[in-house]
């Protein structure tokens, strides 16, 4: 009989994990990220093809210009790239709009969790390549009187990096200034590039898969997919280990 031991190969390494990094959009808020790129579409005369499916697959997790640029491209604009520029700033006018109009909400179950992680006394940091999440992330405040923001030791989100997700940059930045080895990170992502992200960097990926789309997430290396992290089993956490709560 053959053991699963003699099988793996000698490098293989255990994963323990002890610290967290979150995207933003998706995860923790539901941002009208997706309601921006679509409406700032009229004037392009092609909003009919802007589907979840290709905001999910072409542009979600994506720095401004290169989603403005992929999501041009799906819908086949001609000169995409040329015209990327303009439909980047009318989404960002239109997303600042939403936001002050109160449209930023969390996610309860994200809550929750980043509560649970918090109280496990782990470094936490969020990572959103989002140059607003900061500002949607002080609207939201905790019972505590905190705002979400500030119960993370690391902030990166909006910095500038050479490249956006699927580098790992972001991640490694973030984990970095949490100072903890990117191997002992599990990241929680919305996003397939975000997931192939957190795999480069040699991460764990959690993916969140709020709106049915969780074959993607899977498909792009996410070692544990839910639709809450409500189904996240924290005493296995408390252990290193990201894990489904048993049904
Ligand atoms: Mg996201």
């Amino acid at each position: 009989m053959v053991t699963r031991e003699l099988l793996a190969p000698r490098s293989i390494q255990v994963r323990t994990l002890r610290a967290a990094i979150f995207d933003v959009d998706g995860v923790l808020l539901a941002s009208p990220h997706e309601r921006a790129w679509r409406e700032a579409l009229r004037g392009f005369g092609e909003s009919e093809g802007f589907t979840t499916a290709m905001y999910q697959a072409d542009v979600a997790g994506k720095p401004r210009l290169s989603g403005a640029r992929a999501a041009l491209e799906a819908l086949g604009v001609p000169d995409a790239a040329g015209r990327a520029v303009a439909y980047a700033a009318r989404k960002q006018k239109r997303l600042e709009e939403l936001i002050a109009e109160g449209a930023v909400k969390a996610f309860p179950d994200a809550l929750r969790f980043v509560q649970a992680v918090a109280d496990l006394g782990w470094p936490m940091a969020v990572a959103s390549s989002s140059k607003n999440a900061n500002e949607m992330m002080r609207s939201i405040r905790l019972g505590s009187g905190q705002s979400l923001l500030d119960i993370f030791g690391a902030n990166v989100c909006g910095r500038d990096l050479p490249r956006g997700k699927p580098d790992p940059a972001i991640f490694l930045l973030a984990a970095s200034e949490l100072h903890v080895d990117p191997f002992q990170c599990f990241v929680a992502e919305d996003a397939p590039a975000g997931i192939k992200a957190a795999c480069a960097g040699r991460m764990e990926g959690l993916g969140v898969a709020r709106k049915n789309d969780a074959a993607g997430l899977r498909t792009a290396g996410a070692e544990v997919v839910v639709t809450s992290f409500d189904d996240i089993a924290v005493e296995e956490l408390a252990e290193g280990r990201l894990r489904r709560r048993p049904a």
